[in-house]
């Protein structure tokens, strides 16, 4: 008989799963623990995150957060939710979306989820079958590589082009897809380049996916935080040229990252998704899925619905005051290129310049000696698909901005090449 310490096990937790490399937040981590290395203590500037929250200047309405009270205070709610969520909820996401489309969706359209992430966790194990590919934008969002490898979903990139304003290279976009693809994803409004896709460049995506015989996946997490010359238009205004899935979520325009509130709606006039099978098999996976606190499914109609106009308004001129205070300022910075002024969405791309500075590899290093001697956390672009880049968030104090980029102008300098 083997004794306990010679007995042998089958996991082997060392053998790396597929696709978990490094984290955004393993990144993070890491970029912190330089920060923490330093002596002499400068003020913390994270311009990394998507998450302005725990400064009072992004608050939440009161409206919204009266709504969930509300639903507390009422004890009605303290049960389980059906699987695919309350039908008022459905309802109140459902007219919230029609507004922006030629057409009315219905309750029946709409998939509660626990935030965009879930959504997003939802509908790749939904797509994926023996062999089967999806095409992701690069830059983009690495939520979709990780869930991706996990469920054996083949990951394929087309390109972002920044001299374009960000458009989608349809070109290589056709190139990586065959007959085993299913589906393309879109950011739009785009994190993290910044971008807002125009109503043209969108209905020629839709063309070539219809082409291509592969649905859309539209990210609009960000939905209508624009601020530049392009408004936002849904994905879901061209579905009745291709089916679109779009993942939307409150986390963001209305500052409420943890209340994790998100949702699929599916944008399908000709049925496709129901005679695919999709449709039952996303239900399937929700069934087997964790719900969204039966609390915050009730307080969504009166958050959506009471939540006033002046609240949007001004969260999208603070932030386009700190997007244009950031490019002004980045343009000071000769080791920096930002290709577009951002538009929408909280972040933006930022190119590091290798040839005019010495003594730092990429862009990994870049962030690291920038946390280790500025105090100042930016994510290195390799996180989002684009090596020697950097992304930068701008939902943060103005003044952040202003004193971040001042640390940024004076670690470029002091790694500048001599001309
Ligand atoms: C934040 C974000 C998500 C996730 O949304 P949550 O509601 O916070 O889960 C999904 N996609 C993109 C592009 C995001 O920036």
């Amino acid at each position: 008989m083997e004794n306990g310490s010679e007995k042998k096990w089958n996991f082997d937790g060392k053998q790396k799963q597929k696709g978990s490399s490094v984290s955004v937040r393993g990144a993070y981590n890491m970029l912190m623990e330089k920060v923490k290395n330093r002596g002499d203590k400068k003020p913390l500037i994270r311009l990394c995150r998507v998450d302005p929250t725990d400064n009072p200047l992004y608050r939440t309405s009161l409206d919204a957060s009266q709504a969930v009270a509300t639903a507390v205070h009422s004890y009605n709610y303290n049960s389980y939710s059906p699987t695919v969520g309350l039908p008022d909820a459905k309802r109140a996401i459902a007219n919230y979306l029609s507004a922006d489309l030629p057409y009315q969706l219905s309750p029946e359209n709409v998939f509660i989820t626990v935030g965009g992430t879930q959504a997003v966790d939802i509908i790749l194990p939904v797509l994926a079958r023996p062999g089967a590919n999806i095409l992701l934008p690069r830059p983009g969002y690495p939520q979709y590589d990780s869930r991706a490898s996990c469920c054996n979903l083949e990951v394929r990139h087309f390109d972002l082009l920044p001299e374009r304003g960000w458009e989608v290279d349809l070109d290589s976009l056709e190139a990586v897809a065959d007959h085993k693809t299913v589906a393309m994803v879109l950011i739009n409004p785009s994190n993290p380049c910044g971008n807002v896709f125009t109503y043209q460049h969108l209905k020629r995506v839709a063309e070539v996916a219809r082409k291509l015989g592969i649905f859309v996946v539209s990210d609009e997490v960000y939905a209508h935080i624009t601020y530049g010359s392009n408004p936002f238009v849904p994905m879901g205004v061209f579905s009745s040229i291709v089916p679109v899935i779009t993942i939307g979520s409150l986390s963001k325009r209305w500052l409420v990252p943890g209340w994790r509130i998100g949702w699929i709606a599916t944008c399908d006039p000709h049925g496709i998704f129901h005679k695919t099978g999709l449709v039952k098999n996303m239900i399937d996976n929700l069934e087997i899925s964790t719900d969204l606190p039966t609390i915050l499914q009730a307080a969504i109609p009166d958050i959506i619905g009471k939540t006033k106009d002046d609240f949007f308004v001004k969260n999208l001129s603070i932030l386009r005051e700190t997007a244009n205070k950031f490019y002004d300022l980045c343009k000071e910075i000769p080791c920096l290129t930002c290709p577009n002024k951002p538009e929408g969405a909280m972040s933006v791309l930022v190119k590091i310049n290798f040839s005019q500075i010495k003594d730092i590899i990429d862009d990994m290093d870049f962030c690291a000696k920038l946390a280790e001697e500025e105090s100042v956390i930016l994510l290195p672009g390799v996180m989002v698909g684009l090596k020697n880049w950097v992304r930068i968030s701008f939902a943060v104090d103005p003044s952040d901005i202003v004193d971040g980029f001042s640390r940024i102008k004076a670690f470029c300098l002091r790694y500048a090449k001599m001309s």
